[in-house]
């Protein structure tokens, strides 16, 4: 069987969104279709910095953390072949399973397994500015949670496109002056929509974790 690019397996807690605290295993995959200035995961593409594993060899390190959740990031995670195989196979296995997008692509395997695995799977989609906060039309059936980097670029007219679903405002880098324009654009958004929103910040990188 074709091997997969992965740059790391890692055990940690879930640090952002609204699954924070968590204990998950996180699958980082090779490549990205993006190149976002503040993105602090460069070294998943471009870098060479990755291994070619069997799906039972990333299977066996997964089940060596014993924690249910598993995190398919990246990079970006629907740009990498290894996705499929590797989605439905931790699907078949029990686990629960959250991936990391950009939202600007899709792949059908995410369709076929929401039939019957719909409660163990948590679909988090964070558009980025340097897409235009593109979202794929056939991923937006299958979104669990909107999550925005609150920076210079995120206005509240861009948070208004995406109140059909739960957002997270997430201050980038954990920055003040983002925390507080992510209570602004909170704020105004209750009193004009009646929408709550969430802010939530990077907890593990308050705690230096991984
Ligand atoms: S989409 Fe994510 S992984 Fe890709 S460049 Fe942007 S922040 Fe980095």
């Amino acid at each position: 069987m074709k091997k997969i690019k992965v740059v790391e397996i890692f055990s940690s807690i879930e640090g952002e969104g609204s699954l924070v605290g968590y204990p998950v295993t996180f699958i980082r995959l090779e490549g990205c279709n993006l190149r976002c200035t503040w993105c602090d995961t460069k070294y998943s593409y471009d870098t060479g910095n990755y291994l070619e594993l069997s799906l039972e060899e990333i299977l066996s390190k997964v089940k060596e953390f014993k924690n249910k959740r598993v995190c398919i990031t990246g990079g970006e995670p629907l740009f990498n072949d290894g996705f499929d195989i590797l989605f439905k196979t931790l699907l078949k296995e029990g686990f629960f399973v959250i991936v990391e997008t950009n939202g600007t692509l899709f792949r059908q395997s995410i369709g076929n397994m929401y039939l019957n695995f719909n409660s163990k799977i948590h679909i988090v989609c964070s558009p980025k500015p340097f897409s235009d906060y593109k979202v794929d039309k056939k991923l937006e059936n299958y979104i669990s949670e909107i999550k925005l980097i609150v920076d210079d670029f995120l206005t509240e007219e861009i948070v208004e496109k995406f109140l059909d679903f739960p957002i997270i405002l997430q201050p980038e880098g954990n920055k003040k002056e983002f925390f507080n324009k992510a209570i602004k654009i909170q704020k105004s958004i209750l009193e004009k929509k009646d929408k709550e929103i969430r802010i939530i910040p990077q907890i593990h990188k308050i705690f230096d974790l991984k």
